[in-house]
């Protein structure tokens, strides 16, 4: 099969969050399969310094706007593990200090921006080869699938390829005015509400939901959990009426990037056999954090995470003076929401022997957190798939979670510390706290936390299994359209 991935973040290139290894760790893997996979991406001006001398494939892709035209390069990021990757080139639009906002919001071109990446893949790949099936990754690459069925509609070349779009997180929509569709040359009989209008605005997400062959979103429970108004950011109906079309598929986790045996990032390896390296690791961590006379009895609990509400930090900072009073260290990493930022940093200030805030993207200090931490703390309100409670399985540390989405599909409580970590439900927290205080009894018993440990890591959660369901969707959205 011949697969085009599209999307607006790819490790390691461009990450702000899950959907960036994802959509690194999915096309390898169908690469491995034997599908033919190419992934395009903008080229932002960080991946420009990354890849400063990309080749040109092709040099100039007309974009039509009402009373211009936008021209995009196509350049040749190279073939990495049997992906072959492909940017977008706009430097107007994507040379820019960040992908999508800056601190004062989301930059105001933002749909001319992706629209205009939308169309570019699809000009390209009618130069460099028509797909069997796009694969389309969240608002920012929905708009493939509405222009396909749109101004593409009369292309024979598009006919019978159809587009699957997959929903990392329904809370990020793209909203914006109703001119947009103007703007992108898309007629004016879409803007209703079975189609892209929402609450008066052009809303690419829905767009995408709409005309999409079929809609994936990453674990079983979120794919139910969208349908409802609690958790369907007002897109509940849109979603349900698809739900025949809708599947949830857990992400997997690239173990060539996050496993203690071989992770480059950490002081030391280790395994559910041989866990030294873990003690190791917790030295290092401290010691990077300048709290290196925390004593082996202190429960050593991580976050990593973007600082925001979905996240579950006001969980966080409502129990945090009670949680100090505990015998453990916090260590925080993390940057998004201005306000978290400040707070948690004050917070830390106050508990200089207890806790530590680093308010930035630090790939490695992600690392030595997982593997340097006794507990992962992810008390997400919401949490499509979560990737990181899937990491510190493996790293052996026990995740603390609420149970919602891809957490409640992951990990399990059992009594007597016979699960791979601990849950709570509910929007209370205290009965967070509660769970904390169970995962710290639990601590002091050894022989049960290390049992426990050691059945977390022993999971497999390798994106085998879930690109094989990817491909039955894959297969059945080109049957139902070729027939
Ligand atoms: P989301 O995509 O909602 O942010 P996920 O748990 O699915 O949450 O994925 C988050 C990914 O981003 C993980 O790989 C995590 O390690 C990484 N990450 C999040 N914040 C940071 C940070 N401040 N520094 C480094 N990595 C981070």
């Amino acid at each position: 099969m011949h697969i085009v991935f599209a999307a607006s973040e790819c490790t390691p290139w461009a990450k702000t969050g899950g959907l960036a290894d994802v959509v690194s760790a999915l096309p390898k893997t169908l690469a491995k399969m034997g599908h033919k996979v190419q992934t395009f991406l903008p080229y932002y001006r960080q991946v420009a310094k990354a890849v400063p001398n990309a080749p040109v494939v092709l040099q100039s892709v007309t974009i039509p706007f009402p009373s211009y035209n936008r021209f995009a390069r196509i350049l040749d990021g190279g073939v990495k593990d049997g992906v072959h990757i492909y940017f977008v080139d706009v430097p107007e639009l994507f040379d820019r200090e960040s992908f999508y906002a800056t601190p004062s919001g989301d930059y105001p071109d933002n749909a001319e921006r992706f629209g205009t990446f939308s169309r570019a893949v699809i000009e390209a790949t009618k130069v460099m080869g028509v797909p069997d099936l796009f694969h389309v990754h969240d608002w920012q690459a929905a708009m493939i699938v509405v222009m396909l069925r749109s101004i593409y509609y009369f292309d024979p070349v598009f006919r019978r390829v159809p587009a699957v779009l997959t929903i990392h997180n329904a809370g990020y929509q793209g909203w914006f005015p109703p001119r947009t569709m103007e703007t992108l040359l898309l007629p004016w009989d879409m803007f209703t509400l079975d189609k892209l209008e929402h609450y008066d605005k052009v809303n690419f997400l829905k767009g995408g939901i709409v005309y999409a062959d079929a809609i994936t979103t990453v674990s079983r429970t979120y794919a139910q959990e969208i349908q409802t108004p609690e958790f369907g950011n007002g897109l509940e109906d849109t979603l349900r009426r698809r739900s025949a079309d809708l599947f949830g598929i857990l992400n997997g986790a690239d173990y060539s990037e996050w496993a203690p045996a071989i992770d480059p990032y950490i002081a030391a390896h280790y395994s559910a056999k041989k866990l030294d390296g873990k003690r190791e690791c917790r030295r290092d961590l401290l010691h990077a954090l300048r709290l290196e006379d925390v004593g082996d009895e202190t429960a050593v609990i991580g976050v990593v995470s973007r600082f925001a509400t979905q996240k579950g930090f006001d969980f966080i900072v409502d129990i945090l003076d009670r949680l100090m009073q505990e015998d453990v260290v916090l260590v925080m990493l993390g940057n998004g929401e201005e306000y978290y930022e400040r707070l948690l940093t004050e917070m830390a200030e106050r508990h200089p022997e207890k806790m530590r805030v680093r308010v930035k993207f630090d790939n490695v200090m992600a690392h030595k957190i997982e593997a340097g931490s006794d507990i992962f703390l992810m008390p997400s309100r919401y949490e499509p798939g979560g990737l990181n409670q899937i990491y510190s399985l493996k790293y052996g540390t026990v995740p603390v979670v609420r149970a919602t989405g891809g957490l409640q599909d992951t990990i399990e409580e059992l009594p007597d510390g016979g699960g791979n970590g601990f849950k709570f439900w509910g929007y209370d927290s205290n009965v967070l706290l509660d769970a904390i205080h169970r995962a710290l009894a639990t601590f002091r018993d050894e022989k049960t936390w290390t049992a426990m440990m050691q059945r977390g890591m022993a999971q497999d959660f390798s994106w085998d299994k879930p690109a094989e369901e990817y491909v039955r969707v894959y297969e059945r959205v080109i049957m139902n359209r070729s027939s």
